[in-house]
């Protein structure tokens, strides 16, 4: 039975990226016979300017029938005015909640192509292959009570509260576990044990699942020390795990260790390994209309989702093939050129992907 992608290219750049992207969807559908279907729809601010909010009922109903979606950017300065409920970024925390999307999964991978791109020494990141596996649907982003009071002095006070139940950690654990089983067999379960409750319970689920594993190196080590670590000595991590605020800001700091936020995926599964499939970017209004944004996250986001969504490992080893070939052909967006190499806009680079994919 084919298999139905829901794509929701949303704002700025996102337009541009995922018309490349669904271009290798088609590619792969038409040239090898990946069975699949494709429906678009609206999500974030261009959403809300055409149906009144950032998630139309149109939008999430297609999202609960689909098997995967692929997702570009939301967001700009021109929806920034709006209230807070009903921002673009409230489509997308939205749709994960909705969709139960609890595990986000993002791979920092640094293309030997690209060493120069990053600001670290290449000897200190290449070959570096992370995967952060981020808790996505609890933790302070979402926990209740929440907001900000007056207090009697008239002073105002704001509050969040950090909460996990042990099944939210039980699961996101065995992700990370899962995933390791089919890399290196190293998982840093990343915690602030020592000053936070909630995450010292966090640990002690994390030990308690780790011995469902024993073939799984389990380490522990605080949110501080890890960020240290990831700049220090980043290769010494093989898949990393931790709550919904530690892996956001861990995740940027491990992406830019890459070089380029336009390389790099994302994954988010809920239970059943249906998924939202995105690039870690967002709509980048700077450079949104002007045709120069690198659409390789977003390609990379497919071969994702041919892997984590669809089971079709040889398909997504083909995209992966593709992109790197791309690469060796000395093609470059902006945000990725050196000299010496060739300067292309977004259409070229998604053309010339689908090209090394025809090719084999
Ligand atoms: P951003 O990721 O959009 O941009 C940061 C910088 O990276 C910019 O200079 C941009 O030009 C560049 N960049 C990003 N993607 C690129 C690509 N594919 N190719 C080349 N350069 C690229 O982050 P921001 O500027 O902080 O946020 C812009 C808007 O995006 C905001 O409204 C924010 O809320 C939203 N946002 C959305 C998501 C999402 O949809 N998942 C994620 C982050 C930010």
């Amino acid at each position: 039975m084919s298999k139905n992608i829901l794509v929701l290219p949303g704002d700025g750049i996102g337009q541009e990226i995922v018309a490349e992207a669904v271009k290798v969807l088609a590619c792969l559908r038409d040239d090898y016979g990946l069975d699949i279907d494709m429906d678009e729809a609206l999500i974030g601010g261009v959403a809300y300017d055409a149906a009144g909010h950032p998630l139309p009922e149109a939008t999430l109903n297609l999202a609960k029938e689909a098997d995967a979606m692929l997702l570009g950017a939301v967001g700009g300065p021109k929806w920034e005015p709006l209230d807070i409920s009903v921002r673009p970024e409230k489509g997308l925390l939205g749709l994960r909640k909705e969709l139960g999307l609890f595990a986000n999964l993002r791979p920092a991978i640094l293309y030997p192509q690209l060493a120069d791109a990053s600001t670290l020494r290449p000897e200190v990141v290449s070959g570096l292959d992370i995967m952060i596996v981020r808790e996505l649907t609890g933790g302070i982003y979402f926990g209740q009570p929440r907001g900000v009071r007056v207090l009697e002095s008239g002073e105002k006070e704001g509050f969040n509260t950090l909460v996990y139940r042990e099944s939210e950690v039980d699961r996101i654990v065995r992700v990370a576990m899962d995933i390791a089983m089919k890399r290196n067999k190293r998982v840093c379960s990343v915690d602030k044990a020592n000053v936070l409750e909630c995450t010292e319970m966090w640990r002690e689920v994390a030990v308690k699942v780790g011995a469902d594993y024993p073939e799984v190196e389990l380490s522990h080590m605080y949110v501080d020390n890890a960020a240290m670590q990831l700049v220090r000595a980043p290769k010494q991590f093989d898949v990393m795990v931790t709550t919904n605020m530690f892996g956001d800001i861990l995740s940027d700091c491990a992406s830019m260790l890459t070089g380029s936020i336009g390389m790099l995926p994302s994954a988010s599964l809920d239970e059943h390994g249906k998924g939202m499939y995105e690039p870690i970017h967002g709509s980048a209004p700077d450079i949104a209309g002007q045709g120069v944004a690198n659409p390789l996250a977003t390609i990379l986001s497919v071969a994702m989702m041919l892997r984590y969504s669809l089971d079709e490992d040889n398909m997504a080893e083909r995209v992966e093939r593709a992109v790197n070939k791309t690469l060796d052909q000395g093609l470059r967006t902006p945000d990725i050129y050196s000299k010496g190499t060739q300067k292309v806009g977004t259409e070229a680079m998604g053309d010339a992907v689908v090209a090394a994919l025809r090719e084999g």
